[in-house]
């Protein structure tokens, strides 16, 4: 580590200090030392499976039926996936109060299972740990549906209205949920300190509010192992690993 390193880490924790109302945001890098593949970097997610377009799914049985697969394969790598050190740095600022809310673009529910409260976690992108019906919202559980998946290889419209059944995460091209938008702004208006934490920021509109924090006058924190675009509005960029920084910073 060299002294410029130790220069941030110490800035970061001087800043979560005097922090009254601090907002975490987190990407798909948080999840990386829990072995869940991202999506931008050498041997990410897009590197190795395209991305079924939300318009696709609805259009096509053919569409359905592989996304059903890759859900019920694992192969995303979120499956049986554990909370890292960066998650319960993270679960610790919550539950003492020191951070407000978390609003993450991951869906697999690794801020709740580190023991953030579930009306903390504000989810842009859903959540892949259950299915919902596209018309009537009715919930649907994986191993509720993983005999009619292994029996049929698909899974058939909703018993309650008869609408799409569907992984109940934000596909491309999918409308952002309503709710999680509007808590994750108003979360950002109030916060006096942003912490955007393994995120490439290239995803809008998500990206969209570290740039509103910025603006509202709070501080702007981007830790991530690369450059990102919004890093020259920051007032502090760090370029490392997320599990060692937060330890580090939390103990100076
Ligand atoms: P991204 O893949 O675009 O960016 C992740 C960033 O994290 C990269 O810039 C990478 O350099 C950095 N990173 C990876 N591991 C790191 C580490 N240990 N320390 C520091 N930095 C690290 O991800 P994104 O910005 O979240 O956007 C992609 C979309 O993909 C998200 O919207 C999300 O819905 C989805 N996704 C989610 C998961 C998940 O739930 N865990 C996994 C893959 C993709």
């Amino acid at each position: 580590m060299n002294g410029n390193t130790e220069a941030k880490e110490a800035r970061l924790a001087e800043l979560i200090g005097a922090a009254r109302n601090m907002v975490v945001f987190t990407g798909a890098g948080i999840s990386t030392e829990s072995g869940i593949p991202d999506f931008r970097s050498p041997g990410g997610v897009w590197s190795r499976i395209k991305p079924i377009q939300f318009e696709d799914f609805v259009a096509s049985p053919d569409a359905r039926r592989e996304s059903w697969r890759r859900v019920f394969s694992g192969e995303r790598g979120w499956t049986g996936a554990q909370p890292n050190s960066g998650h319960d740095v993270i679960a610790n600022w919550v539950t003492t109060g020191k951070a407000s809310a978390v609003i993450t673009q991951n869906v697999d529910n690794l801020h709740q299972l580190s023991g953030v409260p579930e009306d903390k976690v504000i989810e842009l992108h859903g959540n892949a740990g259950y299915a919902h019906c596209l018309e009537c919202g009715q919930r649907s559980e994986l191993a509720a549906l993983a005999p009619e998946f292994e029996r049929d290889g698909e899974v058939g419209p909703c018993s309650h209205c008869g609408g799409l059944i569907k992984l109940a995460t934000v596909s491309f091209g999918q409308p952002m949920p309503w709710s999680a938008m509007h808590r994750a702004e108003r979360a950002t208006l109030r916060c006096d300190l942003f912490l955007a934490i393994g995120s490439s920021l290239q995803v809008y509109p998500a990206a969209g509010f570290p740039e509103m924090a910025k603006q509202v006058g709070a501080k702007l924190v981007i830790l991530n192992r690369e450059e990102t675009p919004l890093d020259g509005m920051a007032d502090l960029a760090i370029h490392g690993e997320i599990g060692t920084t937060l330890s580090a910073a939390q103990s100076v």
